[in-house]
């Protein structure tokens, strides 16, 4: 009987394993063409236009994609007229702000999030620095404050009059038994407000970054974390693929770890548009069917956005939206590619 792996095949092998090219040289990006002229981009939910442009503004300044990135949505972190984000971002059921971010950087291939922070109006930067300073990715609750106060942040009452008063309508309106008196509103409660802003920056190096971060779900129960914070679903980079992230009912993009799959289909060779609305039939697939009409629509909205290495980006939700995007010279409002008509 021969031996399976003598010696000599044995030698040949190994030799071949300490010849073998890197890893990204062995499984590179097989579609996904670099652009003969390396170039600045960067994609985001459409409350993101300020920050698509903010972004690449300071990419060609020579900022870092990460920093650059966090600087795009920190606008929106601080605007107390985005009741999605930050700073006048819409309270969980108990009226208490609490915040979820995460982002990634390509280059270093390092993560960091934060989820359910209180009293701090930029998690973002929370994040980028659980990222930077510490062997961790995930900092929750009362440890994600004390270690952001450690660093000098303030802590801040994050309800704006609006978000109070928004609160407090949903509060006295939300049930004919419970033991609030109902306020007859001057105008209805709509439906659940939902927002979020996910932001995908390239550099002419072609260095990758994501960020994304949230006030969640309006009226949550106290400590729910969505998406956002979770690397993988909220947002993702592959420094070598692309990145992309969500905005949108989290349960149901954690459950098909959206950000990840989209930039695992762009590796496939699947262009940026074409992958997240891959990726959103996988969730469809995945949702549970509480979550799904009898025409097998689902009764939520969710939105990707993703860019690929070669700073093509694009974006695809369950029903037609609009997000925000530069292409290095100039940012616009586009429509997203829709699976469904409205
Ligand atoms: N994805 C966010 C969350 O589930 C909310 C949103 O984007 O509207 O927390």
């Amino acid at each position: 009987m021969t031996d399976p792996l003598s010696r000599r095949s044995f030698l040949g092998t190994a030799a071949a394993v300490a010849a073998a090219p890197s890893l990204d040289a062995r499984f590179p990006a097989p579609a996904v063409i670099r652009s003969s002229q390396a170039r600045y981009a960067a994609v985001a939910s459409a409350n993101g236009i300020r920050g698509v442009t903010k972004a690449v503004e300071l990419m060609t300044q020579g900022a870092d994609t990460l920093d650059a990135g966090v600087e795009g949505v920190k606008i929106q972190e601080l605007d107390p007229e985005d009741m999605s984000v930050g700073y006048g971002g819409l309270p969980n059921e108990e009226g208490v702000v609490q915040l979820d971010a995460s982002c990634m950087h390509g280059p270093s291939r390092r993560a960091g999030a934060v989820a359910c922070l209180e009293g701090i109006k930029t998690p973002s930067e929370v994040a980028r620095l659980v990222l930077k300073y510490t062997n961790h990715i995930l900092l929750v609750g009362a440890g994600a404050k004390r270690f952001a106060l450690s660093y000098g942040f303030k802590e801040e009452d994050l309800l704006t009059p609006r978000s109070r008063e928004a609160w407090l309508r949903w509060r006295a309106n939300r049930g004919r038994d419970d033991d609030w008196v109902d306020v007859p509103a001057g105008q209805p409660i709509g439906p659940r407000p939902t927002g979020t802003i996910n932001l995908n920056t390239i550099n002419a190096k072609g260095e990758i970054s994501s960020v994304t971060t949230t006030s969640g779900l309006a009226w949550k129960i106290p400590g729910r974390s969505g998406d956002s914070p979770i690397v993988g679903a909220g947002q993702y980079t592959d420094n070598t693929i692309g990145a992309a992230g969500s905005t949108g009912l989290g349960e149901a993009n954690i459950m098909a770890c959206g950000g990840f799959l989209t930039v695992e289909h762009m590796r496939q060779g699947m262009k940026p548009t074409d992958a997240a609305l891959a990726t959103l039939k996988r969730v469809l697939a995945m949702a549970p069917p509480r979550l799904v009409d009898e025409r097998g629509r689902p009764r939520f909205q969710l939105e990707f956005y993703a860019l690929n290495k070669a700073g093509e980006f694009g974006s695809a939700s369950f029903f037609p939206s609009k997000y925000a995007a530069h292409d290095g010279r100039e940012g616009r409002i586009l429509d997203t590619a829709p699976l469904f008509p409205r």
